[in-house]
């Protein structure tokens, strides 16, 4: 195991903490060697990256195939200590995904408001408000299956622009969840097989991807939020299976060929959110615009550090309110 890099005022601490007390692998410790090579050419990749004209999401110019592609990296922080997130963000992430939405708040109060937020878990109608609320340096939700969620989501970022809370020109980057697995216990619109033929028109109802097709019309008519592309979870068996091909992968892109076909809309403007640890290096393969990674990164999730930071962020709290 390497030992932690001392240029940051977390790891230093961490590293004068190993010094004193028994060996005990910290989170940090298990930010490993190939960890932070990733993770470093990853954000130096994104800062080049980033001075071209290419829009969030999708970091690949589709207009020059011949550059490697390389998806954007939402660094998935659920039960992960602060001390990791604030490396991660020292050494150049910006972009953080947590799908647990107390988690979320918590972490967004006590940590640098620098970081952009991605809610990543299932969504419920009923919490959207508060989670707009409580994180305004939220940046995108990729787990979208409705109009009304839509609708709701680009209502209150108009309200909190009204209020100051949100710039006038914000809008909330919204992916739309597809099941590509089929499975009950993953929410998302339907996928049809790979070889379903486009709908000739977006109005045929009867065509499998209608739905689809209807959601991301009304999100890009929305005012406050911006359409930026299709997520899905594949499903684990797809993840371990040594096939080289990811059916749920190849499903979702199959979906947004169809819908470019139908639709005249541009791929370049349709991001794929899919792979996580176990399978982001297929994911990429089979044309990946936005790998959510976590355990791959930090290592195993931590419960203790849920619990810990869902104190410290009572404690901030406490004191807030009484100091206002
Ligand atoms: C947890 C999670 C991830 C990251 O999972 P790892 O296996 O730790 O990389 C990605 N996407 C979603 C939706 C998640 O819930």
């Amino acid at each position: 195991m390497s030992a932690p890099s001392t240029n940051t005022p977390a790891a230093a601490a961490a590293a004068a903490g190993a010094a004193a007390a028994p060996k005990e692998e910290t989170m940090l410790d298990r930010l490993n060697d190939s960890s932070r090579a990733f993770l470093r050419a990853y954000s130096q990749r994104l800062l080049d990256v980033a001075d071209g004209p290419a829009p969030f999401g999708l970091l690949s110019a589709p207009d020059h195939e011949s550059q490697p592609r390389l998806p954007q990296l939402l660094l998935v922080a659920k039960c992960q200590t602060l001390d990791s997130l604030r490396e991660a963000h020292a050494l150049g992430q910006v972009n953080f995904g947590e799908n647990y939405i107390p988690e979320l708040c918590n972490k967004a109060l006590l940590l640098p408001k620098t970081i952009q937020w991605h809610y990543i878990g299932i969504l419920q109608s009923n919490k959207i408000r508060h989670l707009l609320q409580s994180v305004p340096n939220l940046a995108g939700i990729q787990t979208v299956t409705s109009e009304r969620q839509a609708q709701t989501i680009s209502r209150v970022m108009g309200e909190l622009k009204a209020s100051g809370v949100r710039a006038p020109g914000d809008r909330l980057r919204l992916f739309v969840q597809i099941n590509t697995s089929g499975e009950d216990t993953k929410s998302g619109l339907d996928a049809a097989s790979v070889d379903t033929a486009p709908a000739t028109s977006e109005t045929d109802q009867t065509h499998p991807d209608f739905a689809v097709m209807r959601l991301i019309r009304q999100i890009q008519a929305l005012d406050h939020v911006a359409f930026e592309g299709l997520m899905t979870i594949g499903s684990t068996e797809e993840s371990y299976a040594d096939s080289g091909y990811n059916s749920d992968f190849a499903r979702l892109h199959a979906l947004r060929e169809r819908i470019c076909t139908t639709t005249g809309l541009h791929q370049g403007i349709i991001g794929l959110s899919m792979g996580m640890s176990a399978d982001f290096e297929q994911a990429i393969r089979q044309g990946s615009t936005c790998v959510r990674i976590g355990s791959a990164i930090f290592g195993g999730r931590n419960m203790e550090a849920v619990q810990q930071i869902a104190l410290q962020a009572e404690e901030f709290r406490k004191q807030q309110a009484s100091s206002s």
